[in-house]
């Protein structure tokens, strides 16, 4: 062979490998996660990523400009068309999986940028986004703490400039956005002056000083330009209307089907769990009430709000104390643990990186019972945390009581099992040995919402169908409570956005149909508001497992439940149609 053919066979080689489909798909995937992320340092730092383009993102802000928000669509136009190119009918199915997540991403981002324009009506972004700027280098602990404290001062340095293109963008925005962003930065005015000040160490302070001064004083002004001047340019709104509300549905939830259909399923299966309801509820109502005769003389939604209502009362009794409650929180824990080992109904992570803390004060406005805030993708070492709010020392008596009853002892236990094990601690960690790197990174930060909300619901109904807290008729009642809540959060986000509910509508909604407490529904509404195709992702998501389980079920029998979670667990967050076709 001469020298000429073997150099020839090696290009040749060389470019077959790289007409792989696979391989250019893998390559587009890590050019797209890792670009879009660049866009928004701050969600990079989140999830690990540290460095881009010999760029260090930890000292960054997002680029909010007219010519970073083109720079994105020009992006999203661009790498939409090399999609197009694509063999997809030879990809794999993880591949596939990937490629939709991808597309839908696109969508959405598009949809955003060129016609909801949250950009020029959100006050919100930008005061989260700020917060979460400064919030992230303070608690995870990627590097040691005076480097990380330099990140955030060279963040807060560039803060006067951002709040400046804030306010520059913004054309209007409706009354409630303007409220909430007031509130936030409230927040982050006390995360800077405050919580962050007080961790500065001795030899950084006069850095910190000459950047946090100007921050401050940056972050004041915005705080007088929401009220007196956004708060008067408030002919926006906050619903999205039929057209775009059905498009942001699709890419978001990726679950194959439509608000119309998804409304008309979750209002039958509503008059279903009433029902159920009821079942549950009579024998335990006659025991607690025994002069009340089953309230016979009534009928309908009467008799059911009636006799459901007084056993939810007295189950709600049974609660922690303000000085137990997180202690409470920690055993209930151990005791989901030690049940899903028990029964084998998974294989939990092997790192032990879970820690319960009080949720951190600047968060308490948004996360007012608890949360999760998963380990970041790329550095699952950092650790996860369970967030649960302490009840304030100063709250009056009687509203310490009224939180403790709806979070009572049954209803704790079930925020454990959503929040942390088996739910979301135990999803995020088997998520985060995804491999290759790029995979998990994407199926991280554009995970599917209903994957993981769902999967928090479906695994809970596993818990009582395996007879955790033996069969207990007042836990299975708290449960249908949260299936009710469940249903009526995708039917007021689709009645709301897209069918112009009105508040009264929705509150008398929460309140006479899913016993919701006024507070808890005007919390919900605000919520709702606020957000768009989220309240849905709970109800599309626990069928969407459901169905899944079913399918496997019946190709390879019952027994196999632990196996059937072990694996799709493994995937990571992918839309659940796409989860489906990956067991198969
Ligand atoms: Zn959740």
């Amino acid at each position: 062979m001469s020298r000429f053919a073997v150099i020839l066979a090696v290009l040749l080689m060389t470019s077959a490998c790289n007409r792989d489909p696979s391989v250019q798909f893998q390559a587009l995937s890590d050019e797209f996660v890792n670009t879009t992320l660049s866009f928004s340092p701050i969600t990079a730092t989140g999830v690990g990523l540290h460095q881009y383009n010999n760029q260090n993102l930890d000292d960054l802000l997002d680029d909010v400009s007219p010519a970073g928000l083109d720079r994105q669509r020009q992006f999203y136009q661009g790498f939409q068309k090399r999609l197009a190119v694509l063999p997809a009918g030879s990809l794999t199915a993880q591949d596939r999986a990937d490629l939709t997540i991808i597309q839908d991403q696109i969508a959405l981002s598009l949809l955003d940028l060129d016609e909801v324009h949250s950009h020029l009506h959100n006050p919100t972004l930008y005061v989260e986004a700020l917060g979460n700027a400064l919030f992230n280098p303070s608690v995870l602990e990627y590097a040691p703490k005076p480097s990380r404290m330099k990140n955030i001062i060279a963040r807060l340095q560039k803060a006067p400039a951002y709040l400046d293109q804030a306010r520059k963008n913004l054309a209007s925005a409706p009354d409630i956005w303007t409220t909430v962003a007031l509130e936030e930065n409230e927040g982050n005015l006390a995360l800077v002056d405050q919580t962050i000040r007080a961790e500065v160490p001795q030899d950084l302070r006069p850095e910190f000083d000459a950047a946090a001064g100007p921050a401050l004083d940056a972050m004041r002004q915005f705080q007088d330009y929401l009220k007196n001047d956004l708060a008067h340019r408030n002919n926006a709104d906050w619903r999205l209307g039929r057209d775009r509300y059905t498009r942001k549905f699709r890419y978001s939830l990726e679950s194959g089907t439509e608000p119309d259909a998804t409304l008309a399923e979750a209002e039958q299966e509503m008059a279903r769990v009433r029902v159920r309801m009821l079942e549950l509820a009579l024998p335990l109502h006659r025991t607690m009430y025994p002069g009340h005769k089953d309230h016979a003389d009534l009928a309908g939604t009467e008799r059911e709000n009636k006799v459901i209502g007084e056993v939810l009362d007295r189950i709600a009794e049974r609660h922690s104390t303000r000085e137990s409650y997180m202690e409470d929180a920690r055993r209930d824990l151990d005791e989901a643990r030690a049940f899903v080992q028990e029964k084998h109904l998974l294989t939990l992570p092997t790192r032990s990186n879970l820690q319960v803390i009080p949720t951190p004060e600047f968060m308490r406005g948004i996360y007012s019972v608890g949360g999760f805030s998963p380990a970041p993708a790329l550095e699952p070492q950092l650790g996860a945390f369970y967030w649960v709010t302490p009840l304030p020392a100063d709250w009056p008596k009687a509203r310490v009581e009224s939180k403790l009853r709806e979070y009572n002892f049954y209803k704790l236990k079930l925020l454990t099992i959503h929040e942390a094990i088996p739910g979301h601690y135990v999803q995020g960690e088997i998520a985060n040995d995804v491999q290759p790197k790029s995979r998990r990174l994407l199926r991280s930060v554009y995970g599917n919402g209903p994957y993981v909300e769902g999967w928090a619901e479906y695994a809970t109904q596993v818990m009582l169908n395996q007879g955790f807290l033996n069969q207990s008729p007042e836990m299975a009642l708290t449960f249908a409570k949260e299936d009710l809540r469940v249903l009526g959060n995708a039917i007021i986000d689709i009645r709301l956005q897209m069918l112009n509910m009105t508040d009264q509508e929705a509150l008398d909604f929460m309140e006479k149909q899913t016993f919701q407490e006024k507070e808890e529904a005007t919390g919900k509404l605000q919520r709702a508001k606020l957000s768009s195709c989220q309240l849905p992702m709970y109800f599309l998501g626990w069928r969407g497992w459901r169905r899944v389980w079913e399918e496997y079920r019946t190709a390879r029998g019952e027994g196999r439940l632990s196996d059937f979670h072990d694996r799709a667990l493994a995937q990571g967050a992918v839309p659940l149609p796409a989860l489906g076709q990956l067991l198969r």
